[in-house]
């Protein structure tokens, strides 16, 4: 077997569908969408188009949607063009667990005198809503925590959350990279202000992405310059992207129920038989509160990277939930909100399916990786 690619928290392939769509926009339907010619205005019916694939796969009006250069951008837009439109409002709720697009920049807040309160996570890496609600304040200008946790899976009760903070008066972000294209989403009727996704987590390109803005919402613009994207967003459009998007959207909503039977199946099967076969091994983050396609098992006394190369020998792609900073290993600031022992957030190994996973790659997985353990455990200085 040459890859077995299971690393789609990390990014996805592009679906054959979606590169098709893309392709007649480089060199045949290259036109500008803003031109007054018909030539131009057929990329921009390209773009409504691709507009309304996002709309129905979410659940919101096309005109609630502005395209984006991916998931980091989304985030950095909905908290600065947030605070931007309420300046007298200086305190920021998070949590611990939040991808580093929406962690760096509310670290960043605290150097401008905002107050920023970071929640913290259980063991099974569930919020304390009790926690949240003592937080909520009229100085609170924005609450962001996001819809599902890119490297343990675990889905956040958005919707309870957004309640909380929209009847509290202040705005709702949720980061909703992982969760799009995963599980069924439905902003009509939800209390959710803004939400950011990202293409190449759900099949599309690369270096595109959405935010949605909940009609009415105040944000300030977050790139200024020409009227693109409703004057939220300045800037000629990614038209290749954002075609590739809207497909990758509508294929999204065709395959949700198979992410959910298929794809959850073969990742209960994969995680069962790594659980079974592994001593001292364990699952983190709630075994049933989880994206289907997501398991993050730790191997107790190994370290997280070894694995990873060893399983490269045999072309298997997934991912450790550690950093290496400043040439030292720490485990990441998930396993460590969650509080996982040392000795387990250091093996810690994220293995993140897609609908192209078949089950004879999940089989060689299961074949190959209990020996990988048994042999680093034989190396290991915590192992006597
Ligand atoms: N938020 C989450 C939860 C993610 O997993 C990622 C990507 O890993 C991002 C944001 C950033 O998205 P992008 O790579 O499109 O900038």
């Amino acid at each position: 077997m040459e890859t077995v690619y299971l690393d789609n928290n990390a990014t996805t392939m592009v679906a054959p569908e979606v590169y098709e769509e893309m392709a007649p926009l480089f060199c045949e339907l290259y036109g500008n969408p803003s031109s007054m010619h018909t030539f131009g205005g057929r990329i921009a019916n390209k773009i409504t188009k691709a507009r309304r694939q996002l709309a129905d796969l979410l659940g919101c009006s096309p005109s609630e949607i502005v395209f984006t250069s991916g998931g980091t951008e989304s985030d950095n837009a909905a908290i600065a063009g947030t605070l931007a439109a309420y300046p007298n409002k200086r305190k920021v709720i998070t949590s611990r667990v939040e991808h580093q697009a929406v962690l760096a920049v509310c670290r960043e807040l605290e150097n401008q005198d905002y107050n920023v309160v970071e929640l913290g996570v259980n063991r099974s890496g569930n919020l304390d809503l009790n926690e949240l609600e003592s937080q909520l304040d009229d100085n609170t200008a924005l609450v962001s925590i996001m819809y599902a946790n890119n490297e343990t899976g675990v889905i956040f009760p958005i919707e309870q959350i957004a309640e909380l903070v929209t009847s509290a008066g202040s705005v709702f972000h949720t980061d909703a990279v992982q969760a799009v294209g995963k599980i069924p989403l439905n902003l009509s009727q939800s209390k959710i202000d803004l939400l950011s996704l990202s293409g190449h987590k759900l099949h599309g390109p690369k270096g595109i992405g959405a935010l949605y803005i909940k009609k009415g919402t105040r944000i300030s613009p977050f790139i200024v310059g020409g009227h693109q994207e409703a004057g939220k967003r300045a800037g000629t459009e990614n038209t290749p992207a954002i075609v590739g998007l809207g497909m990758a959207c509508e294929l999204a909503a065709e395959n949700i129920e198979q992410e959910n039977t298929k794809v959850k199946s073969l990742r209960d099967t994969l995680e069962a038989a790594i659980l079974e076969k592994c001593p001292a091994s364990m699952l983190n983050g709630d075994k049933d509160n989880r994206l289907p396609n997501t398991t993050n098992i730790s191997f107790e006394f190994v370290e997280g990277e070894a694995i990873l190369l060893m399983l490269d020998k045999f072309g298997i792609c997934a991912s450790s939930g550690s950093a290496c900073t400043s040439g030292s290993l720490e485990p990441s600031h998930v396993m460590r909100a969650m509080g996982v022992p040392f000795t387990a957030a250091h093996g810690s190994i994220r293995f993140s399916l897609s609908r192209y996973t078949t089950k004879e790659e999940i089989n060689f997985v299961i074949e190959k990786l209990p020996p990988i353990i048994v042999r680093l455990r034989e190396l290991s200085p915590f192992v006597t």
